[in-house]
């Protein structure tokens, strides 16, 4: 489309410089031939003029002379014309006669030879003759007329018996020897007395007119041929050429397009690092606007983040003549940093020199974010966000190296979340992620001081201390991760009380090598977890046992029941006011024959991890009926009881047909049967819960809420459960005496329990002092070593004995 208008354009052009040059060429011929037809004519006119002159100069002489006298003979006769001259006819002495010719007569004898030799018809006349020769024709007539004006020439070219001549007229004035012969025309001198005049034929003047003409019209027609065919020579070339550009326009066009539309950023500096060009993708990838850059330095881009040996090896490569390629980070017009990928080339040119730079910029900071994401998925744990069990053994492996090198000591502490089934399964795993994650937030933020710390799965971590010269200092960041997981979580209205068992291990005294600290350090945990939980552990050699141990308590527990190496104890409460006895709580005991004397404190967690607890609550509670009935049968009445309700159990699906169905197998008054549950088995699913309870209750049976006060929840979101009983957790009676915050919290439950109408009693008294103490704070029944250590039943049936006195 665009070529063919551009043709069209050019031949236009060259259509108008044909004409154009066709008229120029046209002019000159007709101009030329103009003067080739005057030339012919001044030529005639010259010879015209010759001819005359000559005529002239001859009538001058004859008039200067007054003619001359020739020898008659048959040539020469007398002119009658000349009859009334006197002495027109003299006699020679010899006797031969001479007749008068004037200059006329002698003119016109010469004149007729002229025309007979060369064509040239010269005449003489006059208005006053006496030859009828001389008579002037009809153009001399009108010739004499205009010399009579005053002409000194009359000239013009006329036709002669159907032929072109040029006919010229001079006048002739009268002189003194002319009267001789013209006295009688009465003409003074000085008057015009008559005219010579001539006829050139043109004949030869037109053939060489036309002859010049013809020479004309040949080169001009050259000249127009050469004129027209470089015309069109040029023309096709200048189109070819303007096609070429149009062509080349067209081409540069869509790769400016192309350059434009990519979407990597493209920028030209010259060889002084001043930008020349961006394209719309460096805009797009660094906010940069064209105009904003061109003209400016490089400089002006520059990020200063990237290390100069960078930079140095670029100049290098590029001032040699190389291209560049590497990963960059940038910053944007906004201040951003991103990360690019960066090809820079020099354009050399011809000569060799360099006259710019080329830069092309593909943003690769998704790319680096897809592999940092990567990296961190491999790294780190996705729920919590702290290194992972890789990544710390990788660490691990690099503070090895690092602590051989500076011979320093570390310390390796593996740490696992006490009970963290419990309050999975107590408040939900949502609530469990939110913990571990608020956890986590802590040791990250702890992890700043020095402390590489990492998950390893489920609510274990694991941490490595930096290099240090003494276990003190370890010690120190022992009772640092302590603090951190004491103070209380509060997540979604729930207070939650965290503790932990902690294994230490610290190299190079425990072990040189990672599987071997590793192993002692979750040694040392299993240590801590089953010396009650909530201690940390040095590792020592024994502890290897205690892996092996946790798996032999939960094996040995499976065949505990049917190997009847279970039994019960009972704890009495005693009301310190009234003095009297309101009830006992069953506990298990486990007498194993493999491993011994087993404390609930050891066995139960495990129970409740591997959903155990189930089987052996139920267990307890039919055997602790039995038995109640059996003593009952001894003592005269049933014996209010508190069986412990694991939450594992209290979520479990037939709790109430099963509590239900032991009550009716063994005859039990429900009424004297109190289940404890913690706090933290109620909170999960209230709704569920309260349904569970109030079938129970209604049923006979009633509940009290177990370790009160470390649990999870506020006081006031307890009157929604229908709950008889509080037991205020034996870490504030521990404290009673000394500590004014357990006071107050004691108070705090009591005042509250009141208010509900529900009754408290404080676990694990053990002084006077402290029996005193809860008195003084309204808490009057008490269950403890000052009362009553848990009890056998034969020594239940000894108690009651004794307290009936
Ligand atoms: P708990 O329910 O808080 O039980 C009270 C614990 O405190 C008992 O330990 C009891 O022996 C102890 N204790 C009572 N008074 C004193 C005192 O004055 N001083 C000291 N130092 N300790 C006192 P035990 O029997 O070792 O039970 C530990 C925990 O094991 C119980 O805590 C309970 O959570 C669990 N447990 C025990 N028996 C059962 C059971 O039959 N079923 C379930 N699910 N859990 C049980
Ligand atoms: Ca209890
Ligand atoms: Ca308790």
């Amino acid at each position: 489309m665009k070529s063919s208008t551009t043709l069209t354009l050019i031949s236009k052009y060259t259509k108008a410089f044909i004409l154009f040059f066709s008229i120029l060429i046209a002019l000159s011929l007709f101009w030329n031939i103009g003067n080739v037809k005057k030339e012919t004519q001044r030529l005639a006119e010259m010879e015209a003029t010759t001819s005359l002159n000559k005529d002239l100069a001859f009538r001058l002489w004859g008039t200067r002379h007054g003619g001359a006298y020739l020898i008659v003979d048959e040539q020469t006769q007398p002119s009658v014309f000349l009859a009334h001259v006197s002495e027109r006819d003299v006699k020679t002495t010899s006797g031969k006669t001479l007749t008068l010719y004037n200059p006329a007569t002698m003119l016109r004898e010469i004149m007729n030879d002229y025309s007979k030799l060369y064509g040239v018809k010269a005449r003489i006349t006059a208005e006053l003759y006496l030859n009828p020769e001389n008579a002037p024709d009809a153009w001399e007539a009108k010739a004499l007329k205009e010399l009579k004006r005053g002409k000194k020439e009359f000239k013009e070219i006329t036709t002669i018996e159907g032929k072109d001549y040029l006919r010229v007229m001079q006048p002739m004035y009268m002189e003194g020897g002319c009267l001789k012969c013209h006295a009688w025309t009465g003409i003074k001198v000085g008057g015009l007395r008559g005219a010579t005049d001539i006829s050139i034929s043109m004949e030869k003047y037109e053939a060489l007119k036309q002859q010049s003409i013809n020479k004309l019209i040949f080169t001009h027609t050259i000249l127009w041929l050469i004129g027209i065919g470089s015309i069109f020579f040029l023309g096709r070339q200048l189109n070819k050429s303007e096609q070429k550009i149009k062509e080349n326009q067209e081409h540069l066009r869509i790769v400016y397009k192309a350059l434009e539309q990519s979407a990597n950023g493209i920028l030209v500096a010259d060889q002084n690092g001043i930008i020349q060009y961006t394209n719309g993708g460096f805009e797009r990838i660094n906010g940069y606007m064209r105009d904003e850059l061109v003209g400016q330095s490089l400089y002006k881009i520059k990020s200063n983040l990237n290390p100069s040996v960078l930079y140095d090896d670029m100049w290098s490569k590029i001032s040699n003549g190389q291209t560049w390629r590497g990963e960059l980070r940038n910053r944007k017009k906004d201040g951003s940093v991103y990360w690019c990928y960066e090809t820079i080339s020099p354009v050399i040119a011809p000569g060799g020199k360099i006259t710019h730079y080329i830069g092309v910029v593909e943003d690769i900071e998704n790319r680096k974010l897809a592999e940092e994401h990567i990296k961190q998925l491999m790294q780190y744990d996705a729920l919590t966000n702290l290194p992972n069990r890789n990544y710390f053994r990788e660490k691990l492996d690099a503070q090895l190296l690092n602590a051989s090198v500076e011979s320093r000591i570390f310390g390796l502490i593996f740490l696992d979340i006490d009970r963290f089934k419990m309050i999975n399964d107590a408040l939900g795993h949502l609530i469990g992620d939110i913990l571990l994650q608020s956890l986590s937030e802590r040791f990250i933020h702890e992890s700043k001081n020095g402390l590489f710390i990492s998950r390893l799965g489920g609510d274990e971590f694991a941490i490595i201390t930096p290099l240090t010269d003494s276990k003190k200092i370890i010690e120190n960041y022992i009772e640092k991760i302590k603090q951190i997981i004491r103070k209380p979580f509060f997540i979604q209205e729930h207070d939650i009380f965290v503790t932990a068992s902690i294994g230490v291990t610290i190299y190079p005294q425990d072990g040189i090598d990672a599987e071997i600290l590793i192993r002692s350090a979750d040694m040392a945990m299993y240590g801590a977890k089953i010396n009650g939980k909530n201690t940390h552990l040095f590792f020592e050699p024994v502890h290897g046992d205690f892996a092996s141990e946790i798996l032999e308590i939960e094996s040995g527990l499976h065949k505990a029941i049917e190997n009847s190496e279970l039994f019960l104890v009972y704890q009495p409460k005693w009301d310190t006011k009234e003095n009297r006895f309101i009830g006992l709580e069953v506990l298990v005991r486990w007498q194993s024959k493999t491993l011994g004397f087993m404390n609930p404190a050891k066995f139960i967690h495990i129970a409740e991890e591997t959903d155990l607890i189930v089987i052996l609550g139920e267990w307890i509670l039919r055997e602790s009926l039995v038995a109640m009935m059996r003593l009952s049968l001894v003592v005269g009445f049933v014996p209010k009881i508190s069986v412990n309700l694991s939450p594992v159990q209290f979520k479990s699906e037939g709790l109430n047909a099963m509590v239900k169905d032991s009550l009716e197998k063994t005859n039990f008054p429900p009424e004297q049967l109190e289940l404890e549950i913690t706090e933290g088995a109620l909170v999960n699913n209230p709704v569920a819960s309260i349904e569970k309870m109030t079938d129970l209750c209604n049923y006979g049976v009633s509940f009290s809420i177990d370790d009160f006060g470390t649990g999870y929840s506020s006081m006031s979101y307890l009157k929604k459960f229908p709950v008889s009983t509080l037991k205020i957790d034996k870490s504030f009676v521990d404290d009673i005496i000394d500590d004014p915050h357990d006071r107050a919290i004691i108070q705090a439950i009591v005042t509250l329990a009141k208010s509900f109408n529900i009754d408290t009693i404080a676990e694990g008294a053990e002084t006077r002092e402290q029996v005193d103490a809860l008195n003084s704070l309204g808490c009057y029944n008490i269950q403890g070593y000052w009362h009553s250590k848990p009890l056998e039943y034969t020594a239940l049936l000894a108690y009651f004995e004794k307290i009936k006195e």
